[in-house]
């Protein structure tokens, strides 16, 4: 980007334009502080306009008119793409997000994957015909593209959320307006020139970088959207689908999680116990679906606790090409000031902080980097139990039956994912039904696959990412009843 010019880096119509306003956004690294670009930032009217475009590209029904095949090939052709230039996507997200390279390297992985997926099934399950009960009628139920999809995304996967979106609309034949983290623009911008190389035709996908309140707004008010699907916390969810429902459009909503871990005491202790690590540190605990509520049966629960204590201590923190760092930094200065109010009122409702609770030495200071976090003793009614603190911090509970620890786990308004650990499948099959989450994993935690869905029960949202359902979210069914044999009916005879 020059230095002087204002950068154009809204991706509206086929074309890189500025800010209407020149307004523009200083993205840093949340490691070090450290300056990663200047971007565009949107103001309302220029999302209007790209709502617009995408209203234009769609309603001309040349796009929903290609065959979904060639769109799948589309979607395949953007992984292709982006296996070329994997070092480029993933150092950009590892400056935006501060999270460690290979972990970016991991989620530009698991998201050429996602392309490829929405690339194969894009022309599977084009329709059905169903029994009408009359030989003479045909039947059918054909799926049409929802129409222009309002895309918003979170920081802490950026890419990774927004493929779980672009990749099926673009298989169903939407058209759609783009809207990452304000935080975190870079992918997105990688991902729309590829879009734009690829020959994506004009106004199918635009791009707008900027704040939630001003660039985003529109995209669940505006009537000429058909579809908000959105990724990120509760508060932003609600109010997205309060001012959604005036205009009745569909709404997909994929929000924070609770999410339930535990650990029988005839588990495989060791992986119990580094997994129990991985699924409340990983990424600094910034995962939707982390594994952030340890619920430990009583009989092991004191050994289990002291060695996650004394694990979660060793943990180095450091930056995205720091090669010793095993975790990285929080996005910014706001954020910490959250999880650090999260932990002093954990510890104020009677939680016992046995590790972490603070910023790290003198090394770290540069950067938004918060120590792993262990808060013991905590009871149902703890806010740090209660509350997604989204962050490195995990609480613990215990159990006595299984009983217990399928109603402590169901504790919750949330409803994300969970994990059980034991030997016996029986136990963990039956844990596995009661839970009211949307994945179970059965001894391990956080692997997923592109081909199974993913969502929310409760107040982790509604509709579902990913796997056949993923796609669906992005077509509506009609029926068509075709009568090959028209008769009068005879319901009002001719007087
Ligand atoms: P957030 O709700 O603050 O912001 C998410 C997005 O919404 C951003 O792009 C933001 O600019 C935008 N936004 C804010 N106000 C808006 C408004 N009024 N209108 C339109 N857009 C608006 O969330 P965050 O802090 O970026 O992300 C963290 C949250 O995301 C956590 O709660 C996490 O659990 C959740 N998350 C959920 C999943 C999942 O799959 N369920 C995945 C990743 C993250």
């Amino acid at each position: 980007m020059s230095d002087t010019a204002a950068p154009q880096s809204l991706y509206i119509d086929g074309k890189w334009v500025a800010s209407s306003d020149g307004g523009t956004r200083t993205v840093t690294c949340p490691a070090d502080g450290e300056v990663v670009d200047v971007v565009s930032e949107a103001t309302a009217a220029d999302t209007e306009k790209a709502i617009a475009a995408a209203r234009r590209a769609f309603d001309e029904g040349s796009w929903s008119a290609t065959p979904a095949a060639e769109r799948g090939d589309l979607l395949l052709k953007v992984a292709d793409a982006m296996a070329e230039r994997k070092d480029e996507f993933a150092r950009a997200e590892a400056l935006d997000t501060g999270k460690r390279l290979v972990e970016a390297e991991g989620d530009m992985d698991d998201i050429m994957n996602c392309f490829r997926f929405f690339g194969k099934i894009a022309d599977q399950h084009p329709g059905r015909l169903v029994d009408a009960g009359n030989p003479a009628v045909i039947s059918q139920v054909v799926y049409e593209p929802v129409g222009v999809c309002g895309m918003i995304t979170p920081w802490n996967f950026p890419l990774l959320q927004a493929s779980w979106k672009i990749a099926p609309a673009i298989a169903a034949g939407c058209t759609f307006v783009f809207k990452p983290s304000e935080l975190t623009p870079h992918t997105a911008i990688l991902i729309m020139d590829v879009l734009d190389k690829l020959g994506l035709p004009a106004g199918v996908g635009n791009l707008v970088l900027g704040a939630g309140a001003e660039a985003g707004a529109p995209l669940s008010s505006h009537p000429d959207v058909d579809m908000v699907s959105f990724t990120g916390g509760l508060v932003t969810g609600k109010k997205i689908a309060e001012v959604a429902s005036h205009t009745v459009k569909k709404v997909a909503l994929e929000l924070g999680g609770k999410n339930p871990n535990i650990v029988f005491a005839d588990a495989d202790f060791d992986a119990a116990l580094d997994n129990a690590l991985n699924a409340g540190f990983l990424d600094s605990g910034l995962v939707c679906s982390a594994g952030t509520r340890l619920i430990v049966q009583d009989t092991i629960r004191d050994r289990f606790v002291d060695e996650l204590v004394r694990r979660a201590e060793g943990i180095v923190l450091g930056g995205p090409f720091d090669e010793k760092a095993e975790s990285g930094p929080l996005i910014s200065e706001e954020h910490r000031a959250k999880v650090t109010d999260y932990v002093k009122r954990g510890v104020e409702a009677g939680a016992t902080l046995r590790c972490g609770g603070d910023w790290g030495g003198p090394e770290l200071e540069k950067g938004c980097f918060y120590r792993p976090t262990v808060l013991d003793n905590c009871t149902l009614d703890n806010p740090a139990v209660i509350e997604e603190g989204f962050g490195p911090v995990i609480t613990v509970e215990s159990f006595s039956t299984e009983a217990e620890a399928v109603a402590t786990a169901n504790h919750t308004e949330y409803g994300l994912a969970g994990a059980v650990w034991t030997s016996d499948r029986g136990v963990a099959h039956r844990v596995s039904r009661a839970l009211r989450h949307g994945t179970i994993w059965i001894n391990d935690y956080h692997p997923y696959v592109p081909q199974a869905e993913w969502g929310g029960f409760k107040a982790s949202g509604n509709g579902r990412e990913l796997g056949h359902a993923g796609l669906e979210e992005y077509r509506e069914a009609k029926h068509i009843y075709e009568n090959t044999e028209p008769a009068v009916t005879g319901w009002f005879p001719e007087k």
